[in-house]
């Protein structure tokens, strides 16, 4: 059978030795060196262009075309002595996924020769044909023009492959009326609106000025299942999880993976991610074993929302590639294995610039707790209003099998302060005192408290935990892109500090007294509204269900139900009033994660019948004969054997056909579905439910066939076998 084969050859692998000479060439000498940076272009470009390049960095002005030529050219030489032959303009399509489209930088010369050309208008706007491109109807295939172009703040680089380089230039892509058919797009114009209102709420602390920009750091989980195995699990191929499996008699019950010793190929192939991270400017940080076996986690430090995104999409393309030359697959669905913990990005957000610092950041002086209280109360006032926005925002078919389940955030979204920034928000909502210890807190008149540094005690269960100095969105799944997030959070936030800037501006603050009395108002008004949100207890529990309930909070429990949340016009206004996605590009990003939905559960439907049908099917009747063939054979010498595992056998191949002819007549049913709506739904309560029946008879018949005879790799094997 295919798994013994696959454990023969694991068995007898030659094992996978790294190439790379570590001491000779330590990683950290690596850092940055395949890409084309700020430093880079310092050296290689006139002064005067050099200033007008770093101009457009900083301040979003347009690149003027004599700049952008020289740029290019600059960037060609660069490019051509790594070793490039090509170059690459690279995008983010809706499908969540990176794509490029490749040209050569040689053209006939006209003598018989070839020259190398790469002019300044090649550099920022590219034309794919990316008709075939999922966008929700913003465009028509007989309009099929979408245009790259170069995000000048995100640093092109060289991607190496053994046989050659390519250059690679980061691009947003849109469409030729405009429309963002991307997620780079939204992440830049929702960074902008950010910007402009968090300035309105600095102007008051004095800290305005210098262009405040989010901050994202995320937290890379996945699994690593020898390819062995991969190849020979159909389902893990197609749909990067196993649809069927029985639990593993040894599971995460010790828990004795959790940051334990890393097997040694795993710790090569980590060595080697940080390597080919390092090169690309990728600040790679923490690695560790996850909770489950075979899962793992790997974390940079945090960047600039948008950089940080471009750079979470590479480090996914790294994880992939890396993991293939040590014979593991990658795994980012974020429940590869029912039963077993399950795999998050958490996102971990913050806003800050060089004047204001961090802004969440608690000070050491109570002007700088002024601020860190307005901005911390914004952020409770945009989970609370748009709770179902950001479930929305982390809805797919492969998270839904994570969030709610025993290890992973409910899809109840709140927010956690801990206890001592709970205090804090009390003390002045009550006019108490914060603790004994600490002085009376009354921000009108003389005290703003002091606010312990680091009190996020840790949460982990909470999907939107407060950690001290930042964020940390834990609802994220971990094949997503973080730009839909970011965007999310983005927007939210910049609303809320609207709010916020508007109440202050109503507010007398001629003096710090005052504006300290403003500050603990529109505390106030915030926390009345907006507190039921904050929640600082065990967020897996049934209690926090009930709870949650009672205070009124949402719980959209799957993709159906939260995806039409992009459909609200409240929505529409949102992120219309910033200019971060006009209502054709929301509603079309609505239609394309619907799509998405749909074709990612048929697959997988499509599969169930497949490989019910042609690998367990056929291993459940063989054994079945030979059960049948020994009794028959027992029973020919006079002896009277128990027949109760062959009954057994043959009412669950009986369940296994009929629960496969259901799934295939409701599979049937699916076309007449009508609209997205409706058929999102259909497949929520009837094909998955179905699929998952079909699973059990499965997963029973997997107990009990003989072990010779079962063709799937199991969650033992896969697991465990490193
Ligand atoms: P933990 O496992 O405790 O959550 P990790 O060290 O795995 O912590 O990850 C924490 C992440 O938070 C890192 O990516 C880190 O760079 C990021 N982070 C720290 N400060 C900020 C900030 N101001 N803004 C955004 N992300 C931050
Ligand atoms: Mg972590």
């Amino acid at each position: 059978a295919a798994r013994l084969n696959a454990i023969h050859s694991i068995a007898t692998a030659p094992g996978y030795e790294s190439t790379i000479d570590y001491a000779g060439s330590p990683t950290s000498s690596v850092w940055g060196e395949n890409v084309f940076s700020l430093n880079e272009m310092a050296q290689r470009l006139p002064k005067a262009i050099f200033k007008s390049l770093k101009n457009t960095i900083t301040s979003g002005e347009p690149l003027d075309i004599s700049t952008a030529d020289a740029v290019a050219e600059a960037m060609k030489t660069w490019a051509l002595s790594k070793g490039a032959t090509h170059y690459a303009h690279v995008f983010y399509p809706l499908t969540g996924l990176t794509a490029e489209k490749h040209d050569s930088f040689f053209d006939p010369d006209g003598d018989g020769g070839t020259i190398a050309t790469f002019s300044g208008t090649a550099l920022i706007q590219g034309e794919p044909d990316g008709s075939s491109f999922p966008n929700g109807g913003i465009r028509q295939t007989f309009e099929a023009r979408g245009y790259t172009i170069w995000d000048v703040t995100s640093p092109a680089y060289i991607i190496e492959n053994p046989n050659g380089t390519t250059l690679c230039i980061p691009t947003a892509f849109v469409s030729w009326t405009g429309e963002a058919l991307d997620k780079k797009t939204p992440v830049l114009r929702s960074m902008q609106a950010l910007n402009e209102q968090t300035q309105r709420v600095l102007k008051f602390f004095g800290t305005d000025g210098p262009f405040v920009s989010a901050t994202a750091g995320a937290e890379q989980e996945y699994f690593l299942v020898d390819n062995n195995f991969f190849y020979a699990r159909p389902d893990l191929l197609a749909c990067g999880r196993t649809l069927f499996g029985a639990p593993p008699p040894k599971g995460q019950e010790f828990d004795d993976h959790y940051f334990g010793a890393i097997p040694e190929r795993v710790q090569s192939f980590m060595f080697e991610v940080e390597r080919e991270c390092f090169k690309l400017g990728i600040p790679t940080k923490t690695r560790h074993n996850e909770v489950a076996p075979g899962q793992f986690e790997i974390a940079p430090v945090y960047e600039y929302a948008n950089i940080a995104t471009d750079h979470q999409q590479m480090i996914m393309t790294i994880l992939k590639k890396v993991a293939n030359k040590y014979g593991l697959a990658c795994l980012m669905h974020e429940k590869p294995f029912a039963g077993v913990n399950g795999s998050g990005k958490h996102v971990n957000f913050s806003m800050g610039s060089s004047k204001a610092g961090n802004l969440f950041d608690p000070g050491d002086t109570p002007a700088e707790n002024a601020q860190f209280l307005v901005f911390c109360t914004a952020m409770i006032s945009a989970v609370y209003k748009h709770a179902k926005l950001l479930r929305a925002v982390v809805a797919s078919a492969s998270n839904d099998h994570r969030l709610g389940a025993n290890e992973a955030p409910p899809a109840i979204l709140s927010i956690f302060l801990g206890d001592e920034l709970n205090d804090v928000f009390e003390a002045i909502v009550s006019g108490g005192s914060v603790s004994a210890k600490k002085a009376t807190l009354n921000l009108g008149v003389d005290v703003i408290p002091t606010i312990p540094k680091h009190s996020g005690d840790r949460n982990r269960t909470s999907p939107m935990a407060f950690t001290g100095n930042r964020f940390e969105f834990r609802a994220v799944g971990s094949y997503q892109s973080i730009a839909g997030p970011m965007v999310a959070m983005n927007a939210i936030m910049t609303e809320a500090l609207a709010e916020a800037a508007t109440y202050l501006e109503g507010a007398d603050t001629s003096s710090p007294e005052k504006l300290g009395t403003a500050v603990e108002g529109y505390i106030k008004t915030v926390w009345a509204e907006c507190s039921t949100v904050v929640f600082n207890g065990d967020g897996y529990s049934d209690e926090w269900h009930a709870e949650a309930e009672s205070r009124g909070l949402p719980n959209l429990k799957t993709t159906a139900d939260a995806l039409p949340v992009l459909l609200e016009p409240k929505y529409t206004e949102l992120f219309g009033k910033y200019g971060i996605l006009s209502e054709r590009e929301l509603h079309s990003r609505y239609e394309v994660y619907a799509e998405q939905y749909i074709a990612s559960v048929n697959v997988e439907s499509n599969l169930v019948v497949e490989i019910a049908k042609t690998v367990v099917f056929p291993a459940a009747i063989r054994y079945q004969g030979e059960l049948a063939l020994s009794l028959a054979n027992l029973k020919a010498v006079g002896i009277e054997a128990d027949s109760e595992t062959l009954k057994k056998i043959t009412a669950l191949i009986a369940d296994l056909q009929s629960g496969i002819a259901d799934l295939e007549a409701l599979k049937a049913a699916e076309h007449s579905q009508g609209d997205v709506a409706a058929h999102t739904l259909f497949i929520k309560d009837e094909v998955l439910r179905q699929m998952l029946a079909v699973r059990a008879t499965v997963d029973e018949l997997e107990s009990m066939v003989a072990d010779d005879l079962w063709p799937l790799p199991t969650f033992q094997e896969m697991l465990y076998i490193k």
